[in-house]
């Protein structure tokens, strides 16, 4: 099957982003594997969302690849077109940016990024504050996790109108913060 159209380019995105984060891991006190979280994304755009376009599915296993490992714009497209590689450019931070400003900038440039992105950063936020709430980072304060809570909210404003369901999926997430548990620091 050709790249970027259907259920065999889905799986070779999986394939492709488990290589380049095999040696990575998330920031949970297990240090779970890092591949668990672009597969969780994917699973919240088609199973909570019912999102079917291969794109955004493709694009959702991808969405840390440029971000987060040595993978390149020109690798992506040569492997899985143009569509789902300026998917994954709106989602990609500018990391030679000091992070107080990458943040700012994900506030500021989250209306005007493709719906197929403003999807697949809709389910990043999902799955991040569901993280947090469930397998936070081991070393991260109580007023850490409400401070990125309160940055999620803010970048989420910009997508809304994207996918009501999954806007009140995350709209259920942050009426849980107030989980967080305010004795640990
Ligand atoms: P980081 O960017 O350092 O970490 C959050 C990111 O880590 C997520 O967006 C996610 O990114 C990834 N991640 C990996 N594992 C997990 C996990 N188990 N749970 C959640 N996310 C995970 O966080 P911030 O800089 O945003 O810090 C949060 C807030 O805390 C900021 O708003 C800032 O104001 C404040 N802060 C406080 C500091 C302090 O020492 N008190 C220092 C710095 C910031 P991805 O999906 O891309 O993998
Ligand atoms: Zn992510």
């Amino acid at each position: 099957m050709k790249a970027g159209i259907g259920l065999g380019a889905i799986l070779k995105a999986a394939s492709f982003a488990a290589e380049k984060h095999r040696e990575q891991r998330r920031k949970d006190a297990e240090a779970s594997p890092y591949i668990n979280h672009p597969i969780a994304l994917a699973n919240v755009l088609a199973n909570e969302g019912g999102v079917t376009d291969p794109s955004v599915l493709c694009a959702a296993l991808l969405h840390d690849t440029i971000e987060d490992t040595e993978t390149t714009a020109e690798e992506l497209k040569r492997l899985f077109g143009d569509k789902v590689t300026a998917i994954v450019l709106d989602l990609s931070d500018d990391k030679s940016l000091p992070k107080e400003v990458r943040k700012e900038e994900q506030v500021r440039h989250a209306p005007h990024i493709s719906t197929e992105a403003k999807l697949v950063k809709l389910a990043d936020k999902i799955c991040n504050l569901r993280d947090i709430l469930a397998s936070p980072p081991a070393d991260w304060s109580t007023e850490r996790k409400r401070a990125y809570f309160e940055w999620t909210t803010r970048v989420v404003a910009g997508l809304r109108g994207v996918h009501p369901g999954l806007e009140a999926v995350f709209d259920g997430l942050v009426a849980r913060q107030s989980e967080l548990n305010c004795s640990e620091r």
